[in-house]
């Protein structure tokens, strides 16, 4: 275990009442006052992950155009798609900031891409399981180690979230508040705010990428598809539901 993992206890129980005071409030506020709330409520660090998918650019955009004291944070899993990284530096120059970067732990890549295969990821989802611990998992909480609060980018209908996630969440295994200000949103009105404010979307959504993640495990979907079906295709939905009743709590976020 790293000695990055050195985050004092956030007193859960008292982030515990912070969050319901905020979800509370939350449907009467918009997104920015969302993100100021989170940010007059907490005094430590809160730090944003963004994938630079719609969502994450639009909330980049409140962020960066509200002046608020938030870090912005990537995981380079280093197999992000190539067009990513240009949408990277265009964002940090646009809006004068600058998204720190973690990535994979070198010794944790090596054994894994030693036992399982550069692409072994395909091989079963406990591989791609696996991938995911080493490349995301725990870069993220390297990420949030020091922080008290985590911004994302996740919206309620896009994908399956865990039991209480809300605009306003408690993260018990990073302990800390979580805030997903467009959770309620629909894609349609992140996609209206993105053209009224002249957000910059990353180019793959235009030739039907409804999410940004890695390049050999995101594609493009069809009309009607559900935006999940972007992500691990090749897994049979039975044997994902399978793999998640035999390991509960075990699944891995798809908002990467
Ligand atoms: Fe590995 Fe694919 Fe997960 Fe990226 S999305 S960490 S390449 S399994």
């Amino acid at each position: 275990m790293s000695t990055r993992h050195n985050k004092k206890d956030p007193q859960l129980e008292t982030s515990r009442y912070l969050v319901a005071r905020l979800e509370a409030e939350a449907p009467s506020r918009t997104p920015q006052e969302r993100l100021k709330a989170l940010r007059a409520a907490l005094a430590g660090s809160i730090v944003f992950t963004t994938g630079f998918g719609v969502e994450e650019q639009v909330i980049t955009h409140m962020v960066a155009s509200e002046g608020l004291d938030i870090e912005f944070a990537a995981l380079d899993t280093g197999r992000l798609l190539p067009q990513t990284y240009d949408v990277w530096a265009q964002t940090e120059a646009r809006y004068g900031i600058r998204i720190r970067p973690f990535f994979p732990q070198a010794d944790a890549l090596e054994d894994l891409v030693s036992a399982q295969g550069v692409n072994g990821f395909y091989g079963s989802i406990k591989a791609r399981k696996a991938c995911c611990a080493v490349r995301i998992a725990e870069p993220l909480s390297f990420a949030l180690a020091e922080a008290e609060g985590w911004l994302t980018g996740a919206r309620a209908d896009q994908a399956a979230h865990p039991k209480g996630h809300g605009v306003f969440s408690l993260d018990e295994d990073h302990k800390l508040v979580q805030l997903s200000p467009l959770f309620d949103w629909t894609r349609a009105q992140a996609l209206a705010f993105a053209t009224a404010h002249d957000v910059w979307l990353h180019p793959l959504h235009a030739q039907g990428f409804a999410s940004i993640g890695c390049a050999p495990c995101t594609r493009a979907i069809s009309t009607g598809e559900p935006e999940r079906a972007g992500h691990w295709w090749w897994e049979d939905e039975a044997a994902q539901r399978s793999d998640r009743e035999a390991s509960p709590g075990a699944s891995h976020s798809r908002s990467n």
